[in-house]
């Protein structure tokens, strides 16, 4: 059975402990590897390694850090295949998407190297005597808290920006999907960057991700997860006034208009709702539909969605590959349950796939909800599983904005109408992050992405995410001559 250290301070060490604990494979259950059970110590080292480079890599020019970033990106289109097998392995990505995952996010290496070397500060109007202007500096240590629905990429989106602008990293990849961000620090091994430049640190988010949290030498924590765990960072990190950014989960309406493109609207959302087996924060989370389309728009998504195919994820064929393990199988199936109980309906799915080749992976067929009301557990939390969830049949917008506003999420939200007045006022009064309207657009490293209410705080990407990695000086200097 492999076994992994872990990389500290440009070091393969493993835990004092010498513990390590088993991860498996979701399509199989098998052990695939065991990892080393990092914990308090290694926090301790990672943080002192991580200060004792910071000097050193923020004090390079920006020239050259954007350069080691252009590399980054080389790397991971070179090696996209074998980095995309291991969350097929480890996660259950499918292989008809992995490899294209990874190698997608080289380009977030390319736009922050090219955008932090023109990061210009300002100069601020003063008496002529007096010169005041400000300048972005990198911030210190960074930990990069990261979830298990795309383990590399979640990781590559947070070091891109932090990285690039001289900041120096602890990754605390998912405990059960880590072995990406091993594979990851093995490659950036050989690039001329100070030890302890990027660190890996793997075990419990309980004890690693806490420590980290509340350490007084990490300067910033960005985190990627649940809206539980960025709480109880937020409380951690409070102890001493640490940087934050989170980006947290999300319960996404989907308004469908009686003018909408309703054939468009129903391949399009079958194929964002079901990507990733649900389990991404821009899915689908509550559908509303308008009585005039209800029921075309619910006979054509349940068309797309029969048309996936549930499977093996080393199977080119397949559309959706199991969930990342058995226990998230039992939470997502223990919401259909409590669909069920409430009284909602299931028009397709519900179950496990009946094929006894996937008996012993963690797999949900595509499954949707009708007649969901406002009040439902479903129609509140987030599954983050392959389950749809329709409400029932709206006909007023005035009411349709005010439910769909009714969520303590605020992360994105999918407006489908033919008329664009009418759409942009959607647009305005969702409280959402991100709004698309008549599509479902990818992400860019160019454009922002944040969350409104408990669905986070900051902006991942764009020139905004950019500056979430800098502290912003202000100097001010007396031109006058010395009396
Ligand atoms: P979790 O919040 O459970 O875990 C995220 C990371 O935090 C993991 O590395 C985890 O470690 C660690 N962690 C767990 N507990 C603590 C703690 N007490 N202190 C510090 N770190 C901790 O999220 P999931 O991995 O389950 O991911 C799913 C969630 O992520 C969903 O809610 C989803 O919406 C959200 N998400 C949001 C995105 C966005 O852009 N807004 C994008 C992708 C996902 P360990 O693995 O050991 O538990």
């Amino acid at each position: 059975m492999a076994a992994y250290k872990m990389w500290i301070g440009g070091k393969w060490i493993d835990a004092v402990s010498g513990k390590t604990y088993p991860v498996y494979n979701p399509a199989n259950g098998l052990e695939i590897a065991q990892l080393s059970l990092g914990g308090k110590e290694e926090v301790d080292k990672a943080v002192e390694a991580a200060r004792k480079a910071f000097p050193v890599w923020s004090k390079k020019s920006q020239a050259e850090r954007s350069q080691v970033a252009m590399k980054i990106a080389n790397i991971l289109r070179e090696n996209a295949k074998e980095l995309g097998m291991i969350d097929t392995i480890d996660h259950g990505t499918p292989v008809k998407t992995a490899t294209a995952i990874v190698a997608g996010k080289a380009v977030n290496f390319e736009w922050a190297a090219y955008n932090s070397r023109s990061l210009m500060g300002h100069t601020v109007p003063q008496n002529p005597n007096e010169l005041a202007y400000l300048q972005h500096e990198p911030i210190g240590v960074c930990a990069l808290i990261t979830p298990w629905n795309f383990p590399l990429s979640m990781i590559l989106v947070k070091l891109a920006p932090a990285l690039t602008l001289g900041n120096t990293c602890i990754i605390k990849p998912p405990s059960i999907d880590s072995m990406a961000a091993l594979k990851l620090a093995e490659l950036l091994e050989k690039l001329e960057m100070p030890a302890g430049t990027v660190n890996v640190i793997t075990g419990p988010g309980g004890t690693v991700g806490e420590a980290l949290a509340a350490h007084r030498g990490v300067d910033m924590v960005s985190f990627t997860g649940s809206c539980e765990t960025g709480k109880q960072i937020m409380s951690l990190a409070s102890r001493t006034v640490k940087r934050l950014h989170l980006e947290l989960g999300g319960k996404n309406p989907v308004i469908i208009l009686d003018d909408a493109d309703v054939t468009a609207a129903a391949n399009q959302m079958a194929a964002r709702q079901f990507s990733n087996s649900g389990q991404i924060c821009a899915c689908p989370g509550r559908f509303y539909i308008h009585e005039k389309v209800y029921d075309e728009f619910v006979e054509k998504f349940v068309t797309a969605t029969s048309k996936l195919v549930v499977g093996d994820p080393m199977d080119e064929k397949t559309d959706l590959g199991p969930l990342v393990s058995a226990e998230h199988r039992d939470r997502v199936e223990g919401y259909i349950k409590s669909g069920l109980d409430e009284g909602a309906q299931i028009i397709l799915g519900g179950k496990r796939p009946a094929a006894a080749a996937m008996n012993r992976g963690s797999y949900v067929v595509p499954t949707i909800f009708t007649n969901v009301t406002q009040q439902m557990k479903i129609a509140r939390e987030e599954i983050f599983g392959p389950v749809a969830v329709f409400m029932e049949k709206f006909n007023s917008d005035d009411k349709v904005i005010e439910m769909a506003n009714d969520s303590t999420f605020g992360l994105c939200s999918y407006i489908w109408t033919k008329d664009m007045a009418r759409g942009m006022r959607f647009a305005n009064e969702i409280a959402a992050g991100t709004v698309w309207l008549s599509n479902a657009l990818t992400l860019a490293p160019e454009l922002p992405w944040t969350g409104y209410k408990e669905s986070g705080i900051g902006e991942e990407n764009s020139l905004y995410g950019l500056l979430e990695y800098t502290n912003l000086k202000r100097i001010h200097v007396d031109l006058t001559k010395p009396k």
